[in-house]
């Protein structure tokens, strides 16, 4: 079934919303985080089952992704230099006049939850308990830089001057809202957009598109790419009109965009290896729940996941922790994900590499707490995976996987808890799980990551809530959180207004 992401998100149902009837069709004002869909309404789960029924023979997106392909280095210049002069344009508009345009891609995403949500299933595999909140952090994505573009405006002795053209390159795990927050924050900005989705994820990056489209953005301003071959891939990020490239991906990505142009105005959210502590102190019930979550919400692929949990002191011998970790991730069902009762979908694609390394190896003095099987011939479909006793300075501790493997650690205290998190290169996300007002002081103190959670799981970022960015090599550029009231600002530079200084 669907789960509420969140847990602070208000819900469908708490508003008595059900989805498939009418939908509002005037431009909202101001901005309140998007509801969840509540499964526990019989109409939603109707919803539900009719978006499955679709998926495996789904065509969305397909038309599109055809009509993007560029071949030809000439035309993609054309593009380029199209979209640049739109986005001049553009960027002379008021952030009022952008807003409204905003806002309107806000309600069609809205309108397209279904497609957005049939679309992500089929390509990439995912639920929709993970898809449903995607979509309303892409539709809260709309609503939120629709504000922050009249702010724009209403800053006094200074005026922002947008990018002209910014090219958005998103990832494929969420590619409705990472691709839907890049170019609506150029968008909001006020530049015209290039965005080539993730070969792995065009279609659902092309529904996303289709629905700006429809709410009246132009095309020649957003414009859409899928590239024949990596040498266009190159021509694009080096090409000088580009003053703005935004990236998801890979650490190793954002070093070689680096290389394509060193002069390159990057602004990129990379790897993770993010880890859960747990003291004892804390709800340990709550605390299992949260980690097989965060470890196993669409199979692991989430830069955010949880790859390690950290035990404290007493925690690393609580046998009801080490079982309710084990019930819970035994009990999750693994399967299709048009299956209603799939809770935990294949890989994007086979496991391989690293991946399959850490699915199948264990290191010096670990065992598998649970261990995983290969579910399936293609070799996407796996079970989640737990190694206890991972030591530190462990390739298992220091490495990203980016898939349904957890590795639990122990530490003697809270202090050396936290220096394990920060012994690895990244920082993005991490947790605490404590109910000592003491130890989340001592942690916030000292912890070396981005986007911190307590008592939560560390997925799943809301909207203003908790603006999402990362630290350490989880962020490569300028870093203004994804999300929050600054993050305009790097689509941009700020002159002092003439006369007013
Ligand atoms: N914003 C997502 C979250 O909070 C993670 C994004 C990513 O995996 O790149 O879960």
């Amino acid at each position: 079934g669907f789960a509420d992401e969140s847990g602070v998100g208000l819900t469908a149902a708490v508003l008595g919303l059900t989805r498939g009837s009418t939908t509002d069709s005037q431009p909202p004002t101001g901005f309140h985080n998007e509801p969840d869909t509540d499964p526990s309404l019989p109409a939603n789960r109707a919803w539900g089952r009719r978006i499955l029924s679709r998926v495996e023979t789904s065509t969305l997106g397909l038309d599109a992704i055809r009509d993007a392909r560029v071949s030809d280095p000439a035309e993609l210049d054309r593009l380029i230099e199209g979209a640049a002069a739109s986005g001049a344009a553009w960027g002379q508009r008021s952030g009022a006049e952008r807003a409204a345009v905003l806002h309107r891609a806000g309600l069609a995403l809205a309108a397209n939850r279904d497609r957005l949500i049939e679309v992500m299933a089929a390509e990439t595999g995912k639920t929709i308990a993970e898809g449903d909140p995607e979509v309303s952090e892409a539709i809260d994505f709309a609503h939120y830089y629709a504000e922050r573009a009249r702010d724009l405006d209403a800053v006094q002795g200074a005026i922002f001057v947008p990018s002209k053209l910014t090219v958005v390159t998103p990832p494929w795990n969420f590619p409705v809202a990472i691709s839907a927050g890049g170019v609506l924050a150029a968008l909001a900005a006020g530049s015209g957009v290039v965005v080539k989705p993730a070969k792995l994820a065009q279609r659902s990056g092309a529904v996303m598109v289709e629905a700006l489209w429809e709410a009246g953005v132009p095309r020649d301003l957003l414009v859409l790419v899928d590239l024949a071959d990596r040498e266009l891939g190159t021509r694009l990020i080096s090409h000088p009109a580009v003053d703005r490239v935004i990236l998801t991906g890979g650490y190793e990505t954002a070093q070689l965009f680096r290389s394509f142009r060193e002069d390159l105005p990057l602004l990129a959210e990379t790897s993770g290896k993010n880890a859960i502590i747990v003291t004892p102190s804390a709800d340990l019930d709550l605390a299992a729940a949260d980690v097989v979550k965060s470890a196993f919400g669409h199979a692991g692929q989430k830069c955010s996941a949880a790859s390690l949990v950290i035990l404290v002191g007493s925690v690393a011998k609580s046998e009801r922790f080490l079982s309710q970790l084990t019930d819970a991730a035994t009990s999750l069902r693994v399967g299709r994900p048009a299956d209603p009762v799939t809770q935990m979908g294949p890989l994007i694609e086979p496991a391989e590499g690293k991946l399959l390394h850490a699915l199948t190896t264990l290191g010096v003095g670990e065992q598998w707490l649970v261990e995983p099987q290969q579910l399936d011939e293609s070799g996407a479909l796996w079970s989640p995976g737990i190694r206890t006793g991972v030591l530190p300075g462990s390739y298992f501790h220091l490495t990203e996987f980016f898939g349904p493997v957890l590795g639990v650690m122990h530490a003697r205290t809270l202090a050396e808890a936290i220096r394990f998190q920060n012994a690895v290169d990244y920082g993005l996300t991490s947790g605490l799980h404590s109910l000592d007002p003491a130890e989340l002081a001592e942690w916030l103190d000292t912890i070396e990551a981005g986007n911190l959670y307590v008592n939560r799981g560390i997925t799943g970022a809301i909207v203003q809530r908790q603006p999402f960015g990362g630290w350490k090599r989880s962020a490569v550029g300028p870093g203004t959180k994804a999300g929050g009231p600054n993050y305009l600002y790097g689509f941009g530079s700020w002159v002092s207004e003439p006369g007013r200084n």
